[in-house]
């Protein structure tokens, strides 16, 4: 459908970029450095199809930390390295209905209640296998390379800041480790779940991450898979029903796509078996969520009517 429609569909991404451009509420997250140096004023729109058509409008190629958008795809290698089973041991797939950084774990189980907060995060970067540091590393680069199609990098500096200011976090992992959820590595594991946050993508990257979600696990531009056809709906249920923070509900119901959002201002979302939608435009609203990109993803989904239920 979009093929035929490639001219005006872009026509249409431009006038979203430019009927957005103007907003100026919101924050640019200021927790370190590296992100508080973002300009409120970048703005990117890029959608990738599920057969590889590109669309770029904005500053599409400015790189930015992935943050939380790393999330659902490490998730996806736990699953890969442990299968279902194991790794929902570990963590569980429930709403949470609170902030990101929240402390809460589930009183029965002592699982985090899923992998999009960041007890659940810390949990699955703890089950990225591999026989040292290095290599387990390697493995969380190779994933991401897979999703983009080139190399990934960590920026350094913003890897070095979290790790520095990241106290909740080690409070949060040791506090697992204290229940047994997750190895006595601590300090390993919040290196990669810091590096994973670190790692530089652009808003295009974004999309064609989604794409690859959207095209069964395949990368549509490069023809490589990026992850297992089986756990593809893994990550799609658990970003459609906890991918945008404590907006997750919100957002299931008004948007209706499977989507994760992070604190450098992207959005990724993915229509399921037509396109990645990525967002990027640093300020965020109150919940941590980019307020250009939870606007540009309403009116997409409306005007085409992309909501998974959408019946009519
Ligand atoms: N590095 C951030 C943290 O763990 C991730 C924030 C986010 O994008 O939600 O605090």
């Amino acid at each position: 459908k979009m093929k035929s429609a490639a001219a005006p569909f872009r026509e249409t991404l431009q006038k979203l970029h430019r009927d957005h451009a103007p907003i100026n509420s919101g924050a640019v997250a200021s927790y370190i450095p590296e992100l508080a140096g973002a300009s409120p004023d970048w703005f990117a729109i890029s959608v990738v199809t599920a057969d590889g058509l590109r669309f770029d409008v904005g500053d599409s190629d400015r790189l930015f930390s992935i943050q939380s958008i790393s999330k659902p795809f490490v998730f996806g290698l736990a699953l890969e390295d442990h299968g279902r089973e194991h790794v929902l041991s570990k963590v569980g797939v429930e709403p949470t209905g609170e902030a990101f950084n929240s402390i809460v774990l589930d009183e029965a189980t002592n699982r985090p209640l899923n992998p999009m907060v960041n007890t659940g995060a810390i949990a699955t970067a703890d089950l990225i296998k591999g026989k040292d540091q290095a290599e387990r590393f390697k493995r969380l680069m190779e994933m991401f390379r897979r999703y983009i199609g080139r190399e990934a990098y960590v920026e350094n500096a913003t890897f070095l800041s979290e790790r520095a200011t990241g106290h909740r976090n080690r409070a949060i992992a040791h506090l697992m480790m204290n229940f047994g959820m997750i190895e006595d590595r601590v300090d390993e594991t919040l290196e990669l779940y810091f590096q994973q946050c670190s790692v530089l993508v652009d808003c295009h990257d974004l999309a064609v991450m989604g794409a690859t979600l959207a095209n069964g696990g395949v990368n549509p531009i490069t023809g490589e898979r990026a992850l297992k056809a089986e756990y593809v709906k893994d990550l799609l249920s658990i970003m459609l029903s906890c991918g945008i923070y404590d907006f997750a509900g919100e957002w299931a119901y008004r948007i209706g796509l499977p989507a994760k959002s992070g604190v450098g201002g992207g959005i990724v979302a993915v229509i399921p078996g037509v396109a990645g939608i990525g967002v990027f435009s640093p300020p965020l609203d109150e919940k941590g969520n980019s307020v250009r990109g939870v606007r540009v993803c309403k009116e997409l989904s409306e005007r085409f009517g992309l909501h998974v239920f959408e019946s009519g």
